[in-house]
């Protein structure tokens, strides 16, 4: 068999997770340069760049959700992929045991984590054969977050502030708009959607998501589609969404469009929204060794520039510092727009936790409490823990249960990203609470103000899903949602509505 293959794979895993390629990196850099440096844009923005750096420096996770690694494979004629794909499992599985992937991987119906991220669909891995001789094997990271705001739309469809998409390429180009405005910060913007106009339901999404494999710059062969990728990044920055919902100048770094054909009667158009934290790379295998011949997307002969010519985040002297447990008085003081650094013991907390609370008392006293919307990254280490990656997750989700929680047990301070709805909004006016938007993907910038793990309850939900009680300092967040019943994810959403109508 290929005695490096199983070495090689483990390296393209470890890389994409911590090394963003070269093309996102100079968008992200773009991004930057973009947006004033004291806007909530820029400090988002300031705060990536930090973590990009950190990542690749300590070869960190770059955010804590690793998604669902997909291997794209072309093999020569004859090459045995039965044998490859376990090999490809067995690596994914040590990835995930040196905490360069997150255990990902969970049983639909039960809620069990399998701890490696194996599993039944899990991970996804493609074989085409081709007639070269070498082994081309490409990864992408997706996560979560940005996979919920995926979108596909059955042609021809009304779309708000739009108006109708009929079966045509401005149809096509009206449901790209929709799919990205309606992804407002969810995504953790700014991002980039790979989109396939016609196939089936299924092909569709696929297709969609193939086209991320492409690079940022690269220019579509087909010159109508070209022009509409074109059209698209012409305008679609003009909705202000910016990084992470926070409003500014950049929304999307990319769009990728392909096409497949279609029934008559079905024409479906499928966009795959990814992340900043656009993850993906490959290499090209010698076909007797399994060795990497070379690097698809990065040259390693080339030194990884920084992102940062100078420090992150800077503190302008205005952030509110607070300091757990928190006080009504305190909580009612904040507004919209303010900067905080937080420090005390915070709490973890996402789906599993939230579903677990709504029907039994919390393991931990939450009055005037911090609870975190984050699944992070941890390893033992002895009798204790390490947190090595630690972003937030999407809050919107836990929006069914957040104003009974914050109701029932004295939560003071939700942080998460990309905002929650009216009915948290509510609750946060009624009880005396507030919202706070950490930056998306940031997980080893997160994970260096968490200075200690001083517990965990609820393990048997998995690690991420387990309630880690953490000692944090200085940990920074913005106020988007205040107990004054405003929010910045409403404002955005309805001005970035208005703002579609002009460029529909
Ligand atoms: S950057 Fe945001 S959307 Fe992307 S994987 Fe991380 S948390 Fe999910």
């Amino acid at each position: 068999m290929l005695p490096s293959f199983f070495d090689s794979v483990l390296q393209l895993i470890v890389r994409t997770s911590t090394d963003l390629p070269p093309d996102v990196r100079a968008a992200m850099k773009h991004a930057r340069g973009a947006e004033p440096e004291n806007t909530r844009a820029g400090q988002a923005l300031a705060i990536i760049a930090q973590n990009i750096d950190l990542a690749v420096d300590h070869e960190g996770a770059i955010c804590q959700d690793t998604g669902m690694p997909t291997f794209e494979i072309h093999v020569p004629v004859g090459a045995n992929q039965i044998w490859m794909r376990q090999q490809i499992r067995e690596a994914v599985a040590e990835a995930t045991r040196r905490g360069k992937l997150r255990p990902n991987s969970v049983d639909s119906i039960t809620g069990a984590n399998s701890g490696d991220n194996l599993g039944p669909g899990t991970p996804i891995i493609h074989f085409d054969q081709w007639d070269r001789d070498d082994i081309e094997i490409k990864l992408i990271l997706k996560g979560g977050g940005c996979e919920n705001t995926n979108a596909q739309y059955a042609l021809p469809v009304e779309l708000p502030h739009l108006g109708r998409a009929d079966r045509t390429l401005d149809g096509v180009r009206k449901c790209i708009l929709h799919a990205v405005w309606n992804a407002q910060g969810k995504g953790c913007s700014p991002g980039a959607v790979g989109v396939c106009v016609g196939g089936d339901r299924t092909s569709g999404y696929l297709h969609a998501k193939e086209q991320l494999f492409r690079t940022l710059d690269d220019v579509n062969p087909d010159s109508r589609l070209a022009e509409l990728e074109a059209s698209i990044m012409a305008t679609v920055n003009a909705l202000e969404i910016g990084a992470m919902g926070f409003g500014g100048k950049v929304t999307l770094i990319g769009c990728k469009v392909g096409a497949l054909n279609r029934l008559p009667a079905s024409f479906f158009v499928s966009v795959a929204y990814d992340c900043w934290a656009f993850r993906r790379l490959g290499v090209v295998l010698d076909q007797s060794t399994g060795a990497i011949n070379h690097w698809l997307y990065r040259d390693p002969s080339h030194p990884i520039i920084p992102m940062l010519d100078q420090a992150g985040f800077a503190r302008t002297g205005r952030e509110v510092v607070l300091e757990a447990p928190l006080s009504e008085e305190t909580i009612r003081s904040l507004r919209v727009g303010d900067v905080v650094l937080l420090s005390g013991r915070m709490f973890t907390g996402r789906d599993a936790v939230h579903s677990y609370l709504m029907k039994h008392d919390p393991p931990v006293d939450l009055r005037g409490a911090m609870l975190y919307h984050c699944g992070p990254v941890v390893v033992k280490e002895g009798d204790g823990w390490r947190v090595t990656a630690a972003g937030p997750t999407t809050s919107i989700r836990e929006e069914p249960y957040q104003a009974d929680i914050i109701k029932r047990y004295g939560v003071r301070a939700v942080i998460g990203k990309g905002g929650m709805g009216a009915k948290t909004l509510a609750g946060l006016k009624e009880h005396g609470a507030v919202y706070l938007n950490a930056i998306g993907g940031a997980a080893q910038f997160y994970a260096r103000a968490i200075k200690h793990v001083d517990g965990v309850s609820l393990l048997e939900f998995g690690t991420p899903e387990a309630m880690w009680h953490l000692t944090v300092e200085d940990f920074p967040a913005i106020v988007t949602m205040d107990a004054h019943g405003n929010s910045l994810h409403k404002d955005i959403e309805e001005e970035s509505g208005k703002q579609l109508e002009v460029i529909a």
